[in-house]
């Protein structure tokens, strides 16, 4: 008993908070030492001091919120009040404090006949608090400055996804509100486009397990501005409860995209002919050989086709002219070419086509139809036909070819054949796999 009335006097004189008690019926108020050093008074110094419903000490602004506080205890309607408000002190400045009271005294009929109270400085917590709402106003601002939506994501270890903050961007790039993905992703997730989904959340469950970064680039599919490039980039950290935290940025990237998309274009075809490249077309013919590799079986059938004595074409005609019978010989290729064929301009007048699903036979049809069409349709310059001929190599690519290069050399020998034998012929390869 000794010992814990030693620990209250320690708290009452020692504390920092002033303690106070008042008798409600005449209004006789004492406190704690403590007081008076909150208002700036030195120990010895004799002092005006007033409990905190005092307007000796609060600030006129705050008086009636004190006031009707402290009146909802005196008058019964609350056990206890609690107020933020400002001091006064010695010096006449204010000081913000946070007051607490409580009734400890009633009548017989329960009228409260006597208050206890604290009252505590919070300014340095105040002021704390205004620059912290400073800073919060100040990144709110930069990051709406920054064009692209940025964003915190996180995924609970249930699996479950949500945006904790999101910038003014996501109106534009996700035409959602911060809100409406605040507790969970599902909004955004309807927005990226079917086709894309997987690869978006295989990203997404790469960057979970090894906490390496988020980054992905997605199409979104948004009701009014339709399809949408995006790029996504965030880095991943683990919370202690096992949940994953991402802090990342998306930015529109359709400008750049359609940029590359022409760019890719100018690089893989041919401005003369419009056809495939050489690269572009040697591409195409790796990835169906991958195609039937996977697929297990079928065979393609290629061939490689040369414009007879194009020399001289060029010579009796010149360059222009020469121009104008690589193009007329390309529009009869492509003429000739089904959904899923490829034609390809490999050089000068050199060209390769790839006929898909076709056997040596199919393709001798191709190469005798091709021949026939630009005997029956010759290039007119002024009136006066131009007629050229072509030689046609054939070979066949199957899916136990080793590389793209085993069916082409085939043809390219067939054709050498051709050109050997007199031109304006077609020549099945002997394949090298069958010597
Ligand atoms: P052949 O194939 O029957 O053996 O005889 P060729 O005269 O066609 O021989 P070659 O393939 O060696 O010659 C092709 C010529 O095509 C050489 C080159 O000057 C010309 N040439 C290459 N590219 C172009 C082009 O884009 N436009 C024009 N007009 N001529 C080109
Ligand atoms: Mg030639
Ligand atoms: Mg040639």
């Amino acid at each position: 008993m000794e010992e814990l009335s030693d620990v209250i006097v320690l708290a009452v004189e020692c504390g920092e908070t002033a303690i106070w008690s008042q008798n409600l019926l005449t209004g006789e108020t004492r406190y704690s030492r403590a007081l008076k050093a909150l208002l700036g008074y030195d120990e010895g110094e004799p002092a005006r001091l007033a409990a905190d419903n005092s307007s000796l000490h609060a600030h006129p602004d705050d008086l009636a919120a004190i006031h009707e506080a402290f009146q909802s205890c005196v008058e019964n309607k609350a056990e206890k009040y609690e107020v933020e408000h400002r001091f006064r002190s010695k010096d006449g400045t204010y000081r913000w404090v946070l007051s607490r009271g409580k009734v400890v005294g009633r009548d017989e009929t329960g009228r409260p006949l006597r208050m206890v109270g604290t009252t505590t400085e919070i300014t340095a917590v105040r002021s704390l608090v205004e620059e912290l709402q400073k800073t919060v106003d100040r990144i709110k601002s930069l990051t709406n400055e920054i064009p692209g939506l940025v964003f915190q994501f996180e995924q609970t270890p249930d699996g479950s996804t949500h945006f904790p903050y999101a910038n003014g961007w996501i109106q534009e790039i996700y035409e959602i509100s911060p809100e409406q993905v605040r507790h969970t992703s599902a909004p955004v997730l309807h927005r990226i486009h079917q086709d894309d989904l997987e690869r978006y959340e295989a990203a997404l469950a790469l960057s979970r397990r090894d906490l390496v970064p988020w980054r992905v680039e997605y199409r979104a599919v948004l009701p009014s501005r339709g399809v949408r490039w995006h790029w996504l980039d965030a880095k991943p950290t683990r919370g202690c409860d096992g949940s994953t935290i991402w802090h990342g940025l998306i930015t529109d990237i359709t400008e750049q995209k359609r940029v590359e998309e022409q760019l890719n274009e100018l690089a893989r075809i041919d401005y003369l002919t419009q056809l495939p490249n050489r690269r572009y077309f040697r591409e195409q013919m790796e990835i169906e050989l991958y195609r039937m590799r996977r697929s297990g079986g079928g065979t393609d059938a290629v061939l490689m086709i040369d414009i007879d004595e194009f020399k001289s074409i060029n010579d009796s005609y010149g360059h222009i002219v020469g121009d104008v019978v690589i193009q007329s010989f390309a529009t009869s290729l492509r003429q000739q070419l089904r959904k899923n064929d490829i034609a390809g301009r490999l050089g000068g007048e050199e060209f390769a086509v790839m006929l898909s699903s076709a056997k040596l036979p199919d393709a001798a049809t191709f190469a005798r139809r091709l021949q026939k069409r630009i005997s029956g349709r010759p290039v007119l310059l002024d009136g006066e036909p131009i007629y050229f001929t072509i030689s046609v190599g054939i070979a066949v690519m199957s899916d136990d070819d080793e590389d793209i290069d085993f069916s082409l050399s085939d043809a390219d020998r067939a054709l050498y054949q051709a050109k050997y034998l007199g031109r304006n012929r077609i020549e099945i390869a002997v394949s090298k796999k069958s010597l």
